[in-house]
């Protein structure tokens, strides 16, 4: 198992406390590494420990609100001086605002924006430095499959989650020299918060997701655990760059 074993690592989840980033952090934690869990809803967060905790590893939680440079640098200078290393980012903390083109704000462009990529990219910036101390290191982003694909309602959230796939490949090209893996997870329908909103908003939304899919239902968090964990351990040491679809072939279906 040593292939992945993630025994004497540290891995920093934005987004942690909950839904699909709680769902990766149970899997690292499992695979043995000490997890941080990094958000703003610190009750989220308390039941997120005690689940992490439960599974027999160290979890700990720091208010990290990725709008913010200065709480990114903050949330992984903490991380660090709690655990001594950074090993393993995921960039996983992410919103939408669903609105047609036209009727958006500035406001509401900058707050998806802001959260889904800019604050992958401070908080992989003020990462960067540790894992350079460390011989290298993992950072995984958080896509989706508007990725690749396009709604009426999301402009921004497909914006971010395009841009963050090329986030990726950028920072997988320019720190392969600094044995730093960068990639990126496009998952598919989940049932969490953030689209347990989107079916309430729209009508028929459940049955659509479940025609659409090939494996006949929803994805659940704890399906984002083993990718986790590959993606995190040395078994992907030479695969950097990529964007892999965690979406029961909803991809690959024309
Ligand atoms: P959740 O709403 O459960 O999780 C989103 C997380 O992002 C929350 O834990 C939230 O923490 C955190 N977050 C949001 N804004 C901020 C901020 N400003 N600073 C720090 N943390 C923030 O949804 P999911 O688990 O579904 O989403 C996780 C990721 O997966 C997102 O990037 C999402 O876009 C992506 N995704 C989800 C899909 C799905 O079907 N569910 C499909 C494709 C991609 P807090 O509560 O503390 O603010």
């Amino acid at each position: 198992m040593t292939m992945f074993d993630l025994r004497e690592r540290v891995a920093f989840v934005t987004g942690g406390n909950g839904g699909i980033g709680l769902g990766m952090a149970k899997g690292l934690a499992a695979a043995g590494a000490s997890i941080v869990i990094a958000g703003r809803n610190k009750e989220k967060a308390q039941s997120a420990l005690s689940a992490l905790r439960s599974i027999g590893t160290q979890a700990e939680f720091v208010d990290l609100d990725v709008l913010k440079e200065t709480s990114c640098r903050q949330a992984i200078e903490r991380a660090v001086a709690r655990f001594g290393r950074l090993d393993i980012l995921v960039n996983n903390a992410g919103t939408t605002v669903r609105k047609p083109p036209e009727e958006l704000t500035a406001q509401d462009w900058h707050l998806v924006m802001d959260t889904n990529l800019t604050g992958a990219f401070l908080c992989s910036q003020a990462a960067h430095p540790h894992m350079l101390r460390a011989g290298g290191g993992k950072i995984i982003n958080i896509g989706s499959m508007m990725s690749v694909f396009a709604s009426s309602y999301a402009a921004p959230y497909s914006a971010s989650k395009g841009g963050i796939v090329q986030l990726a490949k950028s920072m997988a090209v320019a720190w392969a020299k600094d044995n730093i893996q960068v990639n990126a997870i496009l998952p598919g329908w989940i049932d969490t918060e953030l689209t347990q909103k989107a079916r309430d908003q729209v009508q028929g939304l459940h049955e659509k997701v479940l025609a659409r899919t090939p494996a006949q239902r929803w994805g659940a968090p704890d399906d984002f655990a083993g990718i986790a964990v590959f993606l995190a351990s040395p078994a992907s040491n030479f695969i950097t760059g990529a964007a892999i679809a965690v979406d029961g072939g909803y991809s690959a279906q024309a």
